[in-house]
């Protein structure tokens, strides 16, 4: 059998640098694990427009497409902000989510204990913890028509629709719940059913699809309002969360910011089962470019890092060998590893980039041990 694929697209900005530390691992994988991928580079974003004048080709939306996953760096930079929309790198991110059809947006919240003190919560509350945000992220209101801003008499209207059908629904939180399976079991879906029908509907088939195929993973139901204050409150409470386009988006990046630092901060975005069984996958951090630190050496790698290890979970299959990653990167903060941004005030030397890259490599290495 052929060598599973992998299109790399690293984009803009710290893009390329926090990607070069993740395809140092992929290399581990192959010489050490013989675990060998099909790595394709190409162009994303501004650096595509630079090239081709648009911010993804029509080639490289085939290769994504053909690809049994995409890894993203990032996109995005002050030199292109001053480009038409349509051009914009940002264009390049949304044409790959919206043509791949990816409609379940993983984002989950993971406290290492090494980091606890970064929270803005107090430890106890975030220590531990390791919760999963499954945002629908193809449709509700942000695609909903009619939509615009109108006039109304003697003045104007701006109006979007949030619209769900029962498939949308039922085919996100069927990820949820499969998601559940492999984690803790339990599902917590938020919506407003109090004042919204399409809240409504949501909760209905959400019940439906557990009843009739996942009726051993715990479900339960939340206002979306009552869930941020939860997730604030007590976050280790959930396991699973899943929601819609627009909570979701609220609601994983609270989720997200109770364990600190953005350049922690991996994602997924998950569509439909291929021939191959793998769904349509695109892994990415969930940062930017960051120009304000690009080609200094001083991004944090390990959202990117984590985006791997979710994808060598979610699209290949191989759950022991991401624990086994995500434990080095655990290793490495513990020995107090820290790039600029995990470092306060207290005097440390922040590592760069490609030191952060090599120790997880040795703490890969040691894991062999
Ligand atoms: P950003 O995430 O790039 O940066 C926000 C802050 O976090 C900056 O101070 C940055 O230095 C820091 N930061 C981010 N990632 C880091 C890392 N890995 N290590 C250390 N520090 C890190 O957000 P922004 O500044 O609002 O946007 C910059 C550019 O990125 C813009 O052009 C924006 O459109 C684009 N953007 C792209 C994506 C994407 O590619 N998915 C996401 C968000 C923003």
């Amino acid at each position: 059998m052929s060598n599973p694929s992998l299109l790399v697209l690293a984009g803009d900005g710290i893009g390329p640098e926090v990607m070069a530390e993740v395809v140092k691992i992929i290399g581990w994988y192959g010489d050490k694990r013989g675990l060998h991928f099909a790595v394709e580079h190409d162009l994303v974003g501004g650096c595509a427009y630079d090239a081709h004048g648009t911010p993804l080709t029509d080639a490289t939306m085939a290769k994504a497409q053909a690809a049994d996953a995409v890894l993203l760096g990032a996109v995005g930079g002050p030199k292109y902000d001053s480009l038409d929309f349509s051009v914009k790198p940002e264009r390049g991110l949304l044409r790959l989510r919206k043509e791949m059809d990816l409609y379940a947006n993983l984002r989950p919240a993971q406290c290492f204990d090494a980091l606890a003190d970064f929270s803005s919560l107090k430890k106890d509350v975030v220590a531990g913890l390791d919760i999963m945000i499954v945002r629908e992220l193809t449709s509700g209101v942000y695609f909903g028509e009619p939509r615009g801003i109108f006039k109304e008499g003697n003045e104007r209207v701006g109006i979007n629709t949030q619209r769900y059908t029962e498939s949308e629904i039922a085919r996100v939180a069927r990820s949820a719940f499969e998601l559940a399976r492999r984690r803790g079991n339990k599902v917590c879906s938020m919506e407003k059913a109090n004042v919204m029908e399409s809240g409504i509907l949501w909760r209905d088939v959400v019940t439906e699809v557990h009843q009739a195929e996942y009726a051993d993973v715990e479900l339960s139901h939340m206002y979306a309002d009552a869930g941020a204050m939860q997730l604030t409150r007590w976050p280790k409470q959930f396991d699973v969360i899943v929601t819609d386009n627009l909570f979701g988006d609220l609601l994983s990046d609270l989720a997200a910011m109770l364990t600190g630092s953005l350049g922690m901060l991996p994602s997924a975005s998950l569509g439909a089962p291929m021939e191959n069984g793998r769904p349509k996958a695109l892994y990415e951090p969930v940062h930017g470019s960051a120009p304000d630190i690009a080609g200094q050496g001083k991004a944090n790698p390990i959202a990117c890092v984590l985006s791997f290890a979710m994808a060598l979970r979610y699209s290949f299959d191989q759950g022991d060998e991401a624990a086994r990653l995500e434990k080095a990167v655990e290793q490495v903060l513990a020995d107090g590893v820290r790039t600029a941004d995990l470092l306060g005030e207290d005097g440390r030397t922040p590592v760069s980039t490609s030191q952060m890259g090599d120790a997880i490599v040795a703490a890969l290495d040691a894991s062999l041990t």
